[in-house]
Parts: structure tokens; sequence; C-alpha cells
């Protein structure tokens, strides 16, 4: 803004930098009414949004890769959850999904190490053969 003898000055001054005079002018219209963007705006961008972490869960759960992406597919699903829960995202049917089939991964991944073992252990016994090692 300008003093009253034309210097400018930050519009927080409260004296002239320059010539030290407490009076400036009035400032145009457009600079006092632009009123400040509220917060709420930045929230609201997110709001009905999908999340990317529902959608990360999904696919993980999905894919499995022996139980490795099953884990990271619950992880995923409750980021997700938050998201929904905190910022008024969508993809909570997916998140829900994500971490069903991530605990199932998860599950079938052991059942699945547990059956390989017992089948090798069986193998042994049946064919006396005990490994290279042994
Ligand atoms: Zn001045």
């Amino acid at each position: 803004m300008l003093c009253t003898n034309g210097h400018s000055n930050p519009d927080t001054s409260e004296v002239c930098s320059r010539c030290g005079v407490d009076t400036f002018q009035a400032a145009p219209a457009i600079s006092t009414s632009m009123p400040a963007a509220p917060p709420i705006y930045v929230q609201a961008t997110n709001a009905g949004k999908v999340s990317g972490f529902a959608i990360a869960s999904l696919v993980l759960g999905i894919v499995w890769i022996y139980g490795i992406t099953s884990v990271l597919a619950i992880i995923f699903a409750v980021l997700a959850r938050k998201q929904v829960a905190n910022e008024g995202r969508t993809g909570g049917g997916m998140a829900i999904a994500g971490l069903v089939l991530g605990i199932i991964g998860v599950v079938g991944a052991i059942l699945l190490f547990i059956f390989a073992a017992v089948a090798v252990n069986h193998i042994q016994h049946m064919t006396g053969f005990t490994g290279f090692s042994g």
C-alpha cells in the first residue's frame, strides 16, 4: 500500500518506512475484498474419490504371489479404511474385499507351505531320499 506521500509499503506496515507517516492511502477495493479460500475446499477435493489404497489392496489381494502381496493387501486395506473414514473417500467395499482376499491369501500360503512340507516329508519316507546333503 501507499502512504499519503506516495511511498510503497508492505500491507502490514503501521508507519511508512520511507517518511514515517502513519497515514496511508485507501487500498484498492480488489485487494481488501478478496476472501481467503476456506480450508474446507482442500479436504473436499478428496471426498467422494476412490481411495487409491483400496484399489491397490484389491489388486494385490487378487495377485497373491505366494501370500507376499496378500500381506500388502491387508496393510493397504487398513490404510484405505482410514481414508474412507477420515477423508470421505469411497472404495470401502473394495478395501473390505482386499482385506478378505489378503487374509485368505496369507492363510492359503501358510497351508500351502505346510502341505509342501508334509509332502516332502512323505516322499522322503516313501523313497528313502533325504536330500543331497543326507
Ligand atoms: Zn511515505
